[in-house]
C-alpha cells in the first residue's frame, strides 16, 4: 500500500530540487478507455469526503443536509469538525508543522453559484475553512495569505490559538534528529478533508483545508487552498476535490479538469480516472501519490487513484460508509 507517509518522503526529497520527471511513456485515455459501469449513486442529498476522517466530516454534513439545509453550510460544518480534532494530524490543529515547526494552514471552498474563498499560509487559527468562506462572502477577493489572512481572521472575530499539540511537536523534534523523512509502510490514510455535497434543491458546494505536506518548506503552499486545483465546483455539471502531492494537482488542475470533463459527458468516476491519467502522463507518478473525488448533477458520485490506499466517505439516505477507490498503479 502507498500511503501519505510514502508520498510526503519523496516529496521532501523532491522539495531538495522539487523536479518531476516527465514522464510520457504512457497514452492519455479516451473516453472509450474507461470503465463503462462507473456510474455509483444518483440520489440527492449527498455528501462525499476524502479519508477515514470523512467519517466524522459526513455525519457533520448530513445532519444539516437532511434538514433541508444548504450544501454550502454542510461542506463548511463537515469539515470544521476534522480541524477541531487536535488527533488528526494534516488538518486545524495537531496538524503536522512545516521544517521550521510552524502549522501553517490552506483551505477553500465554493458555492453553487460559482463564489470562492481561501486562505493560505495562515497561523494560529483553528477553523481556517471558516475564514476562507468569510473571504468569499464579506471581501471582493478570492484568496488572503499568511499575515493579511490573519490579520482579516481576526478583525472577523476568529481568536488565535496555539496548533501546535504536544503529539506533533514531539513527531517534529524527532523528524529534525535526521531532518529527512524515511519511509514507513503502514496502513495510516488520514490526510487533507476535501468535502463535496449536493442538498435537496440540488445545489452543490464543496470545501478543502489541510495543514499540507508534513515538513514542508516554509512558505510552501499547495494545492488546498487554489480553486481549480484542490475544488472545483460548478453548479451546472458537478464537483471535485482532490487530496494528495499538491504539487502535481496544482500543474495539471486536477479538479477543474475533471469537471470539464464530466461537462463533456464522463461519469465522476471516469473523469477522475482520466485525471489521474493526464499526471501519469506528464509526470512521474510511481512515487507520489494522488487522490480524486467527484460528484455530478444527478447525485452520481466517484473516485480514482494514482496508488492503492485512497478511500473516501460517502453518506447517501443517512448510510454514511468507507470505500476504496480503483487506481492506477497494479501489479508493480
Ligand atoms: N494536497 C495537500 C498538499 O499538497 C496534501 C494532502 O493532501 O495532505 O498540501
Amino acid at each position: 500500500m502507498f500511503n501519505r507517509r510514502q508520498f510526503v518522503a519523496k516529496s521532501l526529497l523532491a522539495s531538495l530540487g522539487l523536479g518531476l520527471v516527465s514522464c510520457d511513456n504512457e497514452k492519455e485515455i479516451s473516453k472509450e478507455e474507461v470503465s463503462p459501469s462507473s456510474s455509483l449513486g444518483g440520489a440527492k442529498p449527498l455528501v462525499i469526503a476524502t479519508w477515514n476522517h470523512g467519517l466524522i466530516a459526513n455525519e457533520k454534513a448530513w445532519e444539516i443536509l437532511s434538514n433541508n439545509g444548504r450544501a454550502l453550510d454542510a461542506v463548511e460544518e463537515g469539515v470544521k469538525v476534522v480541524e477541531a480534532d487536535p488527533k488528526g494530524t494534516t488538518v486545524g490543529i495537531g496538524g503536522t508543522p512545516d521544517r521550521d515547526g510552524h502549522v501553517t494552514l490552506d483551505a477553500c471552498i465554493m458555492d453553487e453559484k460559482g463564489n470562492a474563498g481561501a486562505v493560505c499560509f495562515i497561523e494560529n487559527i483553528k477553523h481556517p475553512i471558516s475564514v476562507a468562506r468569510k473571504v468569499m462572502e464579506e471581501t471582493p477577493h478570492v484568496m488572503l495569505a499568511g499575515e493579511g489572512a490573519l490579520q482579516f481572521a481576526k478583525e472577523q472575530g476568529f481568536k488565535e490559538e496555539k496548533l501546535l499539540t504536544e503529539k506533533s511537536e514531539k513527531a517534529w523534534e524527532e523528524w529534525k534528529e535526521k531532518s529527512k523523512y524515511e519511509p514507513i509502510i503502514n496502513v495510516e490514510n488520514h490526510d487533507t478533508i476535501s468535502q463535496l455535497a449536493i442538498d435537496k434543491n440540488g445545489d452543490i458546494s464543496g470545501s478543502c483545508t489541510t495543514s499540507g505536506l508534513g515538513y514542508k518548506m516554509r512558505g510552501r503552499v499547495g494545492d488546498s487552498p487554489i480553486i481549480g486545483a484542490s475544488l472545483f465546483v460548478d453548479n451546472e455539471v458537478g464537483a471535485a476535490c482532490a487530496t494528495g502531492l499538491g504539487e502535481v494537482i496544482m500543474k495539471t488542475l486536477g479538479s477543474f479538469l475533471i469537471v470539464e470533463f464530466m461537462r463533456n459527458g464522463l461519469s465522476p468516476n471516469e473523469a477522475c480516472k482520466k485525471a489521474v491519467m493526464r499526471i501519469i502522463k506528464k509526470y512521474d507518478y510511481k512515487d507520489l501519490q494522488v487522490g480524486y473525488l467527484a460528484i455530478n448533477k444527478s447525485g452520481e458520485y466517484g473516485g480514482y487513484s494514482i496508488h492503492e490506499g485512497f478511500s473516501y466517505a460517502i453518506c447517501v439516505d443517512g448510510k454514511n460508509e468507507m470505500v476504496k477507490t480503483d487506481y492506477y498503479v497494479k501489479g508493480e
